[in-house]
């Protein structure tokens, strides 16, 4: 019995390897569209519909290395790496940073353009002990109050996930000019004991030291199914870090990619 529970997730696993395809941008687009109806309207041509009347151009036609997409990304670069979810440990190759490429435009028209806007949106979620402030645009502070209940539940990953590192904080990323996600209060860091980042372990630009991981996949896999990446899952690795980037986890899995080979 306990045999073919087991071998279930192997054959999805290798049916969705099978039906693995690429996704066109357009089939992309329309993944982005529906993972944030309250803030976006629909896609045309070369632009993204916002519902204030607003238009973020979707590809600014300018050719970037990773390094740039990192720094200054448009919605196409976004969307360009395919996020793995799953319960399996990461690989990360080389430069493989899905979701750490973000539209700083698109972001502030989700969230707010200032400290300020965002702060305006914020909601208390209650996170094993702590207040935790989390946006409520486009039901994010909802899906970590719908984490926390599934964590709730297994006492045993408790010590990983509190004290939390913090949600809101309007700041750039370390080490670049654009805004980190805790900007606009869409990311969550989880107790820093059992934490490693690429550049607390040394790194530098253009030198990334061996990935580690101390969280339990339990944990990723809660996270993942409500919409939240993980920073565990990029080569410039930070692993405490969960972001609420929902149109990733919707294009990996209709794209037939898994953490779960
Ligand atoms: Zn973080």
């Amino acid at each position: 019995m306990s045999n073919k529970i087991g071998i279930v997730p192997c054959v999805a696993a290798m049916l969705a390897a099978t039906q693995a395809h690429a996704l066109t941008l357009a089939e992309k687009l329309d993944l982005l569209v529906a993972a944030y109806p309250e803030t976006i309207s629909g896609w045309s041509g070369n632009a993204l519909s916002l519902r204030n009347g607003d238009v973020i151009a979707i590809d600014d036609g300018v050719r970037r290395d990773h390094d740039a997409m990192l720094a200054e990304g448009d919605v196409e670069d976004s969307l360009k790496q395919l996020y793995e979810a799953g319960p399996c440990d990461p690989k990360p190759v080389v430069n493989s940073d899905p979701g750490r490429i973000r539209s700083e435009p698109l972001m502030k028209a989700l969230y707010g353009d200032s400290a300020k806007v965002v702060r305006a949106h914020l909601s208390p979620v209650d996170w094993f002990g702590e207040t935790l402030q989390v946006t409520s645009v486009n039901g994010v502070d909802k899906a970590l109050a719908k984490v926390r209940d599934e964590l709730s539940a297994r006492s045993n990953l408790r010590t990983y996930l509190a004290p939390s590192a913090g949600v809101f904080n309007w700041r750039k990323v370390s080490g670049q000019a654009n805004l980190s996600v805790h900007s606009f209060g869409a990311a969550i860091d989880l107790n820093t004991k059992f934490a490693d980042y690429w550049l607390w372990s040394g790194g530098k630009p253009g030198r990334v030291p061996v990935y580690k991981n101390k969280y339990p996949m339990e944990i990723v896999e809660i996270f993942e199914r409500h919409g939240f990446i993980w920073g565990g899952r990029w080569y410039h690795y930070d692993t405490m870090h969960f972001e609420y980037r929902p149109e990733l986890i919707a294009i990996g899995r209709a794209s037939g990619v898994a953490a779960c080979k």
